[in-house]
């Protein structure tokens, strides 16, 4: 009989993970001894850090999209539908678009994270963001437009995806104004929600003399209670109130609904074990990237590293093996620190980030690492 490994999401880790398999499993799928089917809701699979560039005009959102079924191996069923609920004890997924449900032997859940603006009033009609496609082209046209007053950038809600790009964002944005002419007339405010700047503490260590230097104001413990779009004003749960003339704001994440529904975690994120990546009190399901609950940073790197875990996981035990594979956090992380350089950290559960000297080598590093991403996600590096 066929054995399904089904995958729900065409991102970084889904996408990774599907290539792994076909290589790991190749013999195994020649034979029809196994059947891979990756879902995703849309035909596209997008590479969300090229938001960042979108926002100063150095990229367009063309550039971080390419069609799922250019980048997975062709023996891997792509479907396009949403799934909505898993029924685990059955071993079925349910599909927006088809009537049967859809039987699995073994699930992967990557499904990512999603923004929810909506969460905090004010902010959709008063805040600008780089987290999604349209949302980073809105924010270049207001950056090109603006020309003097004050930029907040506040952190609203953590967890979210990529905890360094807000400083990415606003060293960035500070040599972007001063090689314009622009900084004295700017004001530049960097806001987060807990006692520092950063979630974690040797990055946050790291990166305020950095700002402070850079004279980028900084307000921690704002936990972003509403936004005024017409007073031009956002409120903290602690009682600051910012005045702004640009709000850029890293809107409250969520998970799929599909997590929720099933009931494999709060929130939309999966409780995994964080070392082998299964969902805790299921059996045959392992969730990757964004959605899994691990502790780590929602970043791609996480995921590619976690795919490629769980491709082995599913390999030993499809082969009858003991799965011995197990994830040790890694995670890595190109930083920009202006438009010229960056620093880079690696880090995972055992040792913490050091970030390195910022240079132009590892700005150029980072964007070097962009462009062969598409190499990443079919599995050739
Ligand atoms: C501006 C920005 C900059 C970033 N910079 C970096 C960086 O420099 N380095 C880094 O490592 N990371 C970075 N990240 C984070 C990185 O993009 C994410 O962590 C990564 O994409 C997570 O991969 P994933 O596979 O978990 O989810 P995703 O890549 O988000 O993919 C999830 C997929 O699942 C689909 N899906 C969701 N639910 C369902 C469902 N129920 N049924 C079917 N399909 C579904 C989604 O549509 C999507 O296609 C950045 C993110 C942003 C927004």
């Amino acid at each position: 009989m066929t054995e399904h490994i089904a995958i729900v999401g065409g991102g970084t880790g889904g996408t990774v993970l599907a290539n792994n398999l076909a290589e790991e499993l190749g013999a195994e799928l020649d034979a029809g001894e196994i059947a891979i089917t990756l879902f995703n809701d849309g035909p596209d699979h997008v590479y969300k850090p090229v938001w960042l560039y979108v926002a100063f005009g150095q990229r367009e959102p063309a550039d971080g999209r390419r069609p799922l079924r250019e980048l997975v191996d062709d023996r891997v069923d792509i479907r396009q539908d949403y799934v909505y609920d898993i029924h685990h004890e059955r071993r079925q997924l349910e599909l927006v678009d088809a009537i049967e449900p859809v039987e699995y032997d073994k699930l992967v859940i990557a499904t990512g994270s999603q923004l929810d603006p909506e969460r905090v009033p004010g902010l959709v009609e008063g805040g600008h963001h780089f987290y999604g496609e349209d949302g980073a082209q809105a924010l270049r046209d207001e950056l090109l437009t603006l020309e003097g007053g004050h930029i907040v950038l506040s952190v609203v809600g953590t967890p979210h995806m990529c905890p360094a790009a807000p400083l990415e964002f606003v060293f960035m944005v500070d040599d972007w104004l001063r090689e314009r002419g622009r900084r004295d007339d700017v004001d530049v405010t960097y806001t987060y929600p807990i006692m520092r700047v950063h979630g974690n503490e040797h990055i946050a260590e790291w990166a305020r003399p950095r700002l402070e230097e850079r004279d980028i104001g900084i307000e921690t413990m704002f936990n972003a209670e509403s936004v005024d779009p017409d007073a031009e004003t956002i409120t903290s749960m602690e009682g600051t109130e910012l005045d702004y003339d640009l709000l850029v704001a890293i809107p409250p994440h969520t998970g799929s609904d599909l997590i929720e529904t099933a009931g494999l975690g709060d929130g939309g994120w999966v409780d995994v074990d964080q070392h082998t990546l299964e969902a805790t009190g299921f059996e045959d399901i392992y969730a990757i990237g964004d959605a899994a609950q691990t502790g780590v940073p929602k970043a791609g790197s996480a995921a590619h590293y976690q795919a490629n875990v769980v491709g082995q996981r599913i390999a030993s035990e499809v082969r009858g093996q003991p799965a011995t594979a197990v994830y040790g956090g890694k995670t890595i992380c190109f930083i920009e620190t202006g438009m010229d350089d960056a620093t880079f950290v690696e880090f995972d559960y055992e040792n913490p980030p050091e970030p390195s000297e910022p240079t132009q080598a590892m700005h150029w590093s980072k964007l070097a690492y962009n462009e062969s991403y598409w190499l990443t996600a079919r599995g050739l590096l």
